[in-house]
């Protein structure tokens, strides 16, 4: 007869274990949902654009994805319906003992002492598709969480125009933990490649366990950062490359566009996108293949 538990008195001790495993996980896309903004179809003409108000959170559509989950055998192809899958595998407890162990990872002594947490990612645990940025700015140390702030809210764009939203991929950095400012200095810095070297391990255990079918690298540091070596953005944007025996798609990094919001920028990253859903196999409107095509 299983023991019971103090916390939960009444439940077997294996399934208090399991809760224990599961939870964190649950709690994780619970708080990406809270801050998910999803994409509004009819703003798709002003994609990339970021106007003045971001896009607002939808209560409806959020709550929808949580409710109408894809069967696991939806992953061996692109799900029709685009919505996350819950299937496990053991992933989840693996996961959440991953997780467990990068949240409270020393190896860095100098961003230890600066940083507010570790930036574990967030979003969907059995993604077919992973979104791979370089390492958590200020907002992100602040938040716990990658890509929140201007460049995330055009990242989160970007995923809508594609048809997923953001709860249905999940999203990760290269380096776990905030870069370290001289003192007194604000703003962020990009990661040295020997931090990034040492954080890689961990973002490879999340792609061994959260398997994705295609990775998309946003901006050369994660390029450089994922290949540990250097490169060039004119060579390797919208070439695919190989990471373990996954596709890897470079493209630039939000912020760049934010800086740079060309018509003919946003197409790059768009053709970059289009690769990405046809190597995935998902359906691509002729309207999708057409944005911005037109004259600005
Ligand atoms: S950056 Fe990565 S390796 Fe360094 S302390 Fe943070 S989690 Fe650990």
């Amino acid at each position: 007869m299983s023991a019971m538990n103090s916390d939960r008195p009444g439940l077997p001790q294996e399934l208090d274990e399991a809760l224990d495993a599961v939870l964190p996980i649950l709690n994780d896309m619970k708080k990406s949902l809270r801050a998910t903004p999803v994409a509004s179809r009819a703003a798709l003409d002003q994609l990339f654009s970021l106007p003045d108000s971001f896009i607002k959170k939808d209560p409806a559509s959020a709550a929808a994805a949580v409710v109408a989950p894809a069967p696991p055998a939806a992953q061996s192809s692109a799900p029709a319906s685009g919505k996350p899958s819950t299937g496990d595998d053991g992933r989840l407890a693996k996961l959440a003992e991953l997780k467990t162990k990068i949240l409270a990872c020393t190896n860095c002594t100098h961003l230890v002492t600066s940083r507010t947490q570790v930036v574990y990612g967030v979003g969907n645990p059995f993604s077919e598709l992973l979104f791979v940025g370089e390492a958590p700015g200020e907002e992100e140390d602040l938040r716990g969480e990658p890509f929140v702030g201007k460049a995330g809210q055009l990242l989160t764009r970007i995923i809508g125009a594609m048809e997923y939203t953001r709860e249905e991929i999940f999203i990760a950095n290269v380096l776990k933990c905030r870069p370290n400012m001289p003192a007194g200095e604000a703003g962020n810095r990009k990661p040295k490649p020997a931090e990034m070297a040492t954080c890689l391990p961990w973002l490879r255990d999340q792609i061994d366990l959260i398997k994705p079918k295609v990775i998309v690298a946003l901006g050369l540091t994660a390029v450089e950062g994922l290949l540990g070596e250097p490169r060039t953005m004119r060579d390797v944007r919208g070439k695919w490359l190989d990471y373990h025996g996954v596709p890897l798609m470079p493209t630039y990094h939000p912020a760049y566009l934010l800086r740079n919001q060309t018509m003919a920028e946003k197409r790059k990253v768009w053709e970059d996108m289009l690769l990405v859903l046809e190597k995935l196999g998902r359906p691509i409107s002729a309207k999708q293949r057409g944005y911005f095509l037109e004259k600005a």
